[in-house]
């Protein structure tokens, strides 16, 4: 596709007018303020007319449990104790992988009618959710949820069987759109021998882990009784956790002795303004992150807790909310906020090559219809991207070149299907609780 005076948010996260993109066998192959040359354009295939939209990279969610999908709208106004163990718990008892998959179809169908195109997901059922990633073109790192309480070694856990068969049948699946992380749950659902085996075995490899951290302000008071006054991220930092590449979702409740941990160890920490302040969780320090140069991207978090995956709301908020909660109106920045959810998120799925509009980068992008009064005037549309535009306004979605949404359509996935299988067992589930 070539994208034909269109304009652009480039990798400075500037906006740019009359840019021409063409994308060819998945990436960005050109990018320029004239067209291509006639014989090099005839390559591109069709001619995408850039009047009246804005062109820029997609959106990565860094922090996802899709198949929570069925539980939209289903736990509400509740404490997050009551909430998790009367709510969550037994409804998530009752779900199979088959529940999981369709969960998983209708995350991916509303994801990429919003521009995100991966997403790094925490849950069960994993090889399902890989198949319903790659029929619906998305990318997505996927792990295994590990819950582990009993004292024994993490190889006599029947996941560290199934976590190996994962990484040799689904790591880098779909030229490199599924990628399998190892997952730690949290501090509080884990136990130290278990940490310890599973950074062995991602030590000196290309996986990822991706972890709950200092989420709630109960559990770091918690974490500290159980050892000996350290936090979650002092007491993950003492077994060595952060040795290897770490997207950390939440890191609410920090210390400045955790801030510099994170930082010094490059962690990726994934924000989730949407899902902390529905479960009354808090603020994360982000204004002290970016002042600090840490890498800060944007999560959804399941959809018990937020209730959508339109990023746009989560870029938003993290644009705005620790104004208020700092009283400081320079907190955090549109841009600042614009790099969470694209550069940032990819880099925190190990996808370098991903996340930014430059020649040579994959080409996944998404395109913005700014015809709406929302839009206008607009000296500087960047601001009208993160205070007055949404992810509704988005009419196209690509991911790897190939088109996942565009005017309402999604041309990889049966849209009305995975509403009907969605509703229909969530009302199964409910009906046996
Ligand atoms: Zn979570």
């Amino acid at each position: 596709m070539l994208f034909a005076d269109i304009t652009v948010l480039d990798e400075n996260c500037t906006v740019r007018p009359h840019r021409w993109v063409g994308v060819r066998d998945g990436r960005i192959a050109y990018v320029g303020d004239v067209p291509p040359a006639p014989d090099q354009a005839v390559t591109f295939g069709e001619t995408y007319d850039g009047a009246g939209k804005l062109l820029m990279p997609a959106l990565y969610n860094a922090h996802a449990h899709a198949p929570m999908t069925l539980l939209r709208g289903f736990a509400e106004n509740l404490p997050l104790q009551r909430w998790l163990e009367e709510k969550c718990f037994p409804f998530e008892a009752k779900m199979t992988a088959e529940d999981c998959y369709w969960g998983t179809v209708l995350a991916c169908a509303e994801m990429a009618r919003y521009g995100v195109v991966s997403f790094s997901d925490m849950y069960y059922a994993t090889e399902g959710r890989c198949r319903a990633v790659l029929e619906a073109g998305l990318k997505a790192n996927m792990c295994e949820g590990l819950v582990a309480f009993e004292e024994k070694p993490y190889a006599e856990y029947p996941i560290c069987a199934q976590m190996e068969a994962l990484v040799r049948d689904w790591h880098g699946a779909g030229e490199g759109r599924i990628r399998i992380d190892y997952n730690i749950h949290s501090e509080y659902l884990s136990t130290e021998t278990v940490c310890r085996d599973i950074l062995d075995i991602v030590r000196g490899t290309d996986l990822r882990l991706h972890i709950h951290l200092s989420e709630t302000e109960k559990e770091v008071r918690e974490c500290r009784e159980r050892h000996e006054g350290l936090s979650p991220v002092e007491y993950f930092d003492g077994l060595g956790l952060f040795d290897v590449p770490v997207t950390a979702a939440h890191c609410v409740w920090l210390s400045e002795s955790d801030l510099d941990i994170l930082e010094r160890h490059g962690v990726f920490v994934a924000n989730n303004p949407a899902s902390n302040m529905k479960l009354g969780s808090g603020f994360a320090p982000i204004p002290e992150m970016m002042r600090r140069g840490m890498n800060v991207c944007l999560g959804s978090d399941g959809m018990a807790s937020n209730n959508n995956h339109n990023l746009f709301h989560d870029m938003y908020l993290q644009a705005l909310v620790y104004k208020g909660a700092t009283l400081d109106p320079t907190a955090v920045t549109p841009q600042q906020a614009l790099a969470s959810a694209t550069r940032a998120g990819a880099l925190s799925q190990g996808r370098a090559d991903c996340g930014m509009l430059a020649e040579g980068m994959r080409a996944d992008l998404c395109v913005l219809d700014t015809t709406g009064p929302q839009w206008c005037p607009a000296p500087d549309p960047v601001y009208n991207i993160v205070y007055a535009g949404d992810g509704s306004d988005v009419v196209l979605t690509m991911c790897d070149g190939e088109v996942i949404y565009r005017d309402g359509e999604w041309p990889t996935i049966d849209v009305e299907r995975a509403k009907a299988e969605c509703a229909t067992r969530t009302a199964r589930i409910i009906s046996e609780l």
